[in-house]
């Protein structure tokens, strides 16, 4: 596993990491014996009014100063394991000032572009499927994909394009290629042409109340035949026994649709790994 990078984590420096830290992640993949580890602490600017239903709004930003010196601290305890200094870019249309800002005043190995929120809404607390069918629950979040990662370019890894998919109440749990061929051809070509990575977030693919969403490998081999060659794994960890969880399996599924290797990004570099 020496060869795998898990470039997905989430540590203290978290809103929702209070059971890991960079330093007992990052020894989880060294036991693990991956290659590397990529701490990509979330900021989002704008968290929907509908979330305090739920739960007490905290700030959905970090401490990018704190988290690299911790960083620094731990890569002196573990000098086998590389470990990288990310951020997971929530995209947001209404924050994208902010967003431009922080990535014009700061440096990382890696930036992961993600959505957790669209229409002021937060899918993993359901608001977002209201009246909405799979088909346009899904799409919808595929489109503001496109639409934000054309709009922020600077940044390295798209994040699970499949997250809305976990909390769907639909009996439709994957998102497949063939039901939305056009937005994915679009995300996939854009990724591909600007050499960009497409993300297996592995957390995807677990139970969530009997619904177990799957990896349609449809994806794969369009990016493929796209000219897309970039596959980054995460876990999407947040506590350390989740660190490289089901790598080994998705290093070979990866292989199985023609990749020979998967990517990490150091001083935002792609690297590229035999696999
Ligand atoms: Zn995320």
């Amino acid at each position: 596993m020496n060869n795998l990078y898990d470039n997905h984590n989430h540590s203290q420096f978290s809103f929702d990491g209070k059971k890991a830290s960079v330093e007992s992640s990052s020894r989880a993949a060294a036991a693990a014996g991956l290659g590397g580890i990529c701490f990509t602490d979330h900021c989002d600017f704008f968290v929907p009014p509908m979330k305090a239903e739920f739960e007490h709004l905290v700030p959905e930003q970090f401490d990018i100063a704190c988290q690299q010196a911790e960083i620094d601290r731990v890569r002196g305890l573990l000098p086998e394991l590389e470990i990288f200094k990310g951020i997971e870019i929530g995209l947001q249309k209404k924050c994208r000032e902010q967003i431009r800002n922080l990535l014009d005043t700061n440096s990382f190995d890696q930036i992961i572009a993600s959505v957790h929120y669209l229409d002021d809404t937060d899918p993993f607390w359901g608001g977002y499927y209201r009246d909405k069918d799979w088909r346009t629950a899904y799409g919808r979040y595929l489109e503001t994909i496109l639409e934000e990662i054309r709009w922020m370019g600077d940044f390295d890894i798209v994040g699970h394009f499949d997250y809305v998919a976990r909390y769907a109440p639909y009996p439709e749990c994957s998102i497949n290629y063939k039901d939305f061929p056009d937005i994915f051809d679009e995300i996939l070509k854009f990724l591909a042409e600007n050499g960009k990575a497409l993300e297996i977030n592995t957390k995807t693919y677990q139970d969530y109340s009997g619904r177990t969403p799957v990896l349609d490998r449809d994806i794969l081999l369009r990016f493929k035949e796209l000219g897309g060659e970039a596959i980054s794994l995460g876990s999407d960890s947040h506590y350390p026994e989740r660190v490289g969880d089901k790598f080994a399996y998705y290093a070979a599924f990866i292989r199985d649709c023609g990749f020979s290797y998967t990517a990490h990004f150091s001083r935002r570099k792609l690297c590229l790994e035999k696999i």
